[in-house]
């Protein structure tokens, strides 16, 4: 009886973004959607729903964690730095931008004031979870060949957690959402040391994508 009480006064909202998920598999509708989500407490400090981007044709998705600063004020994702990085990794595995379809686990920015600065903060297992009916539909309308989870938090939203991405970088995972590939997220390869490590992970993130190139091509 209390737990129904509390649910009527609306205390006990479930955390998803599936009452906000349209039964369609057209991009622009779920974008469209999406930019109303109050599925998790995310949305209420975010600037605006960063959704995915890139063609309905595309054959390989790359998923990020959660839109940056400059992701969430621009509204769309890989924008900042750690989206130059992954344009030049694309282009050195012979990929174009434009070819692919880019997104995040998370849909709006998460994050904590520091002074005037907004800092990054890593969304909780909960709001990933909540988030994931947009990842889903983005999936369903693709049907991509090969999905490419890059850094951490992708990961857990695809695989679960348990997967790290040293043991399993360069193997395939077949799963639900089809073939899964992992790969260091592109802010991960900016934030090593020094040079020659940050040279080392950026050739790992081009291997990393070619193989995506390889097995998409395949189908
Ligand atoms: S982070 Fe995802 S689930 Fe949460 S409000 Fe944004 S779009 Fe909805």
């Amino acid at each position: 009886m209390a737990a129904k009480g509390r649910e009527k006064l609306g205390t006990e909202t479930p955390l998803s973004a599936e009452p906000f998920v349209p039964a369609s598999t057209n991009l622009a509708d779920l974008a469209a959607a999406a930019a109303a989500c109050e599925g998790c407490p995310l949305f209420a400090r975010a600037t605006q729903t960063v959704f995915g981007e890139g063609p309905s044709s595309a054959r390989i998705v790359l998923l990020g964690e959660q839109p940056g600063d400059a992701e969430d004020l621009d509204g769309r994702p890989f924008v900042g730095p750690a989206g130059s990085l992954l344009d030049r990794a694309l282009a050195a595995a012979g990929l174009e931008r434009a070819g692919v379809y880019v997104t995040n686990a998370v849909k709006h920015f998460s994050w904590e004031p520091r002074g005037k600065r907004r800092i990054h903060k890593k969304p909780r297992q909960s709001e990933i979870k909540a988030c994931r009916p947009w990842l889903d539909a983005e999936v369903h309308a693709l049907r991509p060949s090969v999905l490419v989870c890059l850094g951490a938090t992708a990961v857990q939203a695809v695989l679960g957690s348990g997967v790290t991405i040293a043991a399993a970088r360069g193997r395939a995972f077949d799963t639900p959402r089809g073939r899964v590939l992992v790969a260091r997220h592109p802010s991960a390869v900016l934030r090593m040391r020094t040079p020659e490590e940050r040279r080392r992970a950026f050739d790992e993130l081009v291997e990393d994508l070619t193989l995506a190139a390889r097995l998409a091509k395949r189908e």
